[in-house]
């Protein structure tokens, strides 16, 4: 555990910094209240405090202020101590109301700040507790199970937001939905477990394709949504592409065996100055889709999201189409 102290005097420093590293404590120092502050904003601050109250730049109930002021509600909480030579009540009461935890008078005694760090630890723990189990639920609400990339939900949010982004910012969104081809002959050969393991490598193959900022998330059972911010119709054509690549390049392994596992992709973009509907883009890109499964699978068909309108092959409304295949296809086509 690490521990800030912040004292202008350096007999009171020494002395602190020396108990605290002989009970096992990390210890960081601070020579006033602004460097105090400074290293309590920092990206990995020490989670506890100890200030002392009146020190050049921000005295210690300022400091208290500060931190409070500016506390997350996602981040860690700080544990502060005030430290003073100060021992009357209202003294106790101020520094408390600045939002310190605890108040100690100086000169310390050893045994008395031994036993106050207890319930201070006590209660970082807790937090950190606390923190973690909401990470967890979140991971939950958000990721899939298995492949831990978005969940249904979230993907569509993401789609969503993303659209509005694109709206605001006058730039164009990719929208791919990707099928595994013959998945079921997969299952039905290899097992369930391969077929797990398929879709993980999927997951892998793709999200080591595509840019940091895209999105890819589960839509259904072997089925993706990938939301390409940015990405105008040729640009997210070339991206499905480039997915679609990174998949039957090369062979999948199962036990002896290996085998080449394609997918088709639909794709769609939306343009700026076009409506925001998120459900009739993924209706498009899905009726690219079904084109690409007719057009005999392991192949990216793209439909303008412009020219839609007239019913399309899978009876629903879309437009223009354009793809391009690759000659390899997999095992069972
Ligand atoms: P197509 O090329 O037309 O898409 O054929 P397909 O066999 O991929 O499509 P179909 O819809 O007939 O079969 C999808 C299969 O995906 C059926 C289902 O058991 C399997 N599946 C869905 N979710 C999972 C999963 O989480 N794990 C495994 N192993 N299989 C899954
Ligand atoms: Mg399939
Ligand atoms: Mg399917």
């Amino acid at each position: 555990m690490r521990i800030l102290i912040a004292d202008d005097s350096i007999v009171s420093r020494h002395l602190l910094d020396a108990t605290l590293r002989k009970w096992g404590y990390e210890v960081v120092v601070a020579c006033d209240g602004n460097e105090a502050w400074q290293i309590l904003q920092s990206p990995d601050a020490p989670k506890m405090a100890i200030l002392d109250w009146v020190m050049p730049g921000m005295t210690g109930p300022e400091v208290c202020r500060k931190v409070r002021e500016n506390a997350s509600e996602e981040g860690f909480y700080t544990y502060l101590l005030l430290l003073s030579s100060r021992s009357q009540r209202e003294d106790l009461i101020e520094g408390m109301e600045s939002g310190a935890d605890d108040y100690l008078t100086k000169p310390f005694d050893q045994h008395e700040l031994k036993v106050r760090l207890g319930p201070a630890l006590r209660i970082i723990g807790l937090q950190h507790e606390l923190i973690s189990a909401r990470e967890a639920l979140r991971d939950q609400a958000t990721k899939d199970f298995l492949t831990r990339v978005w969940n249904r939900s979230y993907i569509l949010d993401t789609l969503q937001r993303e659209l509005r982004r694109g709206s605001r910012e006058k730039r164009p969104v990719g929208v791919v939905l990707a099928d595994l081809d013959h998945f079921k002959t997969v299952n039905d050969t290899y097992g369930h477990f391969a077929g797990d393991a398929v879709l993980l490598e999927f997951v892998r193959r793709t999200g080591a394709s595509v840019r940091p900022y895209d999105s890819i998330g589960r839509y259904g059972g072997e089925e993706f949504l990938i939301v390409l911010p940015g990405c105008d119709e040729e640009m997210t054509r070339n991206h499905a592409e480039r997915m679609r690549e990174a998949l039957a390049r090369e062979p999948m392994s199962f036990n002896e065996e290996s085998r080449v596992i394609t997918c088709s992709f639909g794709a769609t973009a939306w343009l700026p100055g076009t409506p925001l509907e998120e459900e009739r883009l993924i209706r498009i890109a899905d009726d690219a889709l079904y084109r690409a499964k007719r057009a005999g699978r392991n192949c990216v068909k793209f439909v303008s999201s412009v020219d839609a309108g007239a019913p399309g092959e899978s009876g629903k409304p879309v437009g223009a189409v354009s793809g391009t295949q690759s000659g390899r296809q997999a095992s069972g086509e």
